[in-house]
């Protein structure tokens, strides 16, 4: 079994070379993925710091190659590189996604064009070496930054990620459009207790902040917030004001999760009794996530100061929902 894994490593290792070697020897490559990722401004170091790549319009290319090197076919398509005679990755830029050791155990794939109906990225299928909900992009390059810092900024894109990085905020990884979950935290826990979301700054963005909290939460992380301007991502913030105006919104702008939630649905309920009574209980739920009681306790007193509430009364709530959740 461990062989078996090693093998399917082994299989990606040679689709990780050869994706690269297309984008920096062909000519195809050159002109096409190449130019792309000059225009988005990765430079070369970081081609190779996260294992970018193209995947050439042929339809068989890496299944040749591959075959012609002693690989099995079989071995490709339970990686899903190969499916009935055909490659499943072409005419698409490639970005290889590493496990913490920093092998790679699935790729990703970004349509070129613009105005195709085609999904703009698609991903390896689960396989025994990539189980998708364990893992974080860019966990591999950003884990010693992580350790010394003491903090991870977690992102939506891949993107996010290596234009993040190359700008000098490495502690940067991605969930890659998806809810967290709870592997993904007992990663996160690995190398930090402390995570700053930091997600694309539309609707869906915030609602994602939203969703992806309860799990932190449940996993003792301390979770902080960071919003970006709306119709933005943290690549496209930081390449319209620059690193360092960047860093400062970063810096000014990080609140607590839970008082931003609490923002969020108290503005949202406005006078209405009703709606408000609803935001306090479910703010009610979330405190009940805290396990640290000093920490707990904190965040009551400033949350019956904020709501002007007694603070028995939201003590009550908390222990409520504990004991609903038993
Ligand atoms: P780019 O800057 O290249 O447009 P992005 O990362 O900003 O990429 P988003 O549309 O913001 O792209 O999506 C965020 C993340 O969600 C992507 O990086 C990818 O991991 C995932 N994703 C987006 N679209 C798809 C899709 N069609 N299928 C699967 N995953 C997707
Ligand atoms: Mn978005
Ligand atoms: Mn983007
Ligand atoms: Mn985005």
């Amino acid at each position: 079994e461990l062989q078996e894994r090693e093998s399917l490593i082994i299989t990606n290792d040679f689709a990780r070379a050869y994706y690269q070697e297309q984008l920096t020897q062909s000519e195809e490559g050159k002109s096409i993925g190449l130019s792309y990722f000059k225009q988005r401004g990765f430079r070369k170091e970081t081609l190779e710091t996260f294992g970018l790549g193209y995947a050439p319009m042929q339809r068989d290319g890496l299944l040749k190659a591959a075959t012609a090197a002693g690989y099995k076919e079989e071995q490709l398509e339970k990686l899903g590189l190969v499916r009935n005679g055909r490659d499943f990755f072409f005419d698409r830029v490639m970005f290889t996604i590493h496990n913490v050791a920093g092998k790679p155990i699935a790729f990703a794939g970004r349509i070129l064009k613009k105005n195709v109906k085609a999904p703009k990225y698609i991903n390896s299928p689960e396989t025994e070496v990539y189980h998708k909900s364990d893992v974080l992009y860019g966990m591999y390059q950003a884990r010693q930054t992580v350790r010394k810092l003491d903090l991870v900024y977690m992102v939506e894109g891949y993107t996010d990620v290596i234009s993040l990085h190359q700008n000098g905020i490495k502690n940067v990884v991605a969930t890659s459009g998806t809810s967290l979950t709870s592997g993904q935290a007992q990663l996160v826990k690995r190398f930090t207790e402390n995570v700053t979301l930091l997600y694309d700054g539309d609707k869906a963005g915030i609602k994602a902040a939203l969703r992806g909290v309860d799990v932190l939460l449940t996993n003792d992380l301390n979770v902080r917030v960071v919003v970006l301007p709306d119709g933005h991502d943290p690549d496209s913030y930081l390449q319209e004001v620059g690193t360092t105006a960047f860093e400062t919104h970063l810096q000014t702008t990080a609140q607590d999760f839970l008082f931003f939630k609490a923002d969020l649905l108290l503005e949202e309920a406005k006078d209405d009794v009703g709606q408000r009574t609803e935001a306090i209980r479910d703010i009610g739920s979330t405190l009940a996530l805290v396990t640290d009681p000093l920490k707990r306790a904190g965040y009551l007193q400033q949350f019956s100061a904020r709501l002007g509430l007694e603070e028995s009364l939201l003590v009550n709530l908390v222990n409520k929902a504990i004991g609903d959740r038993r």
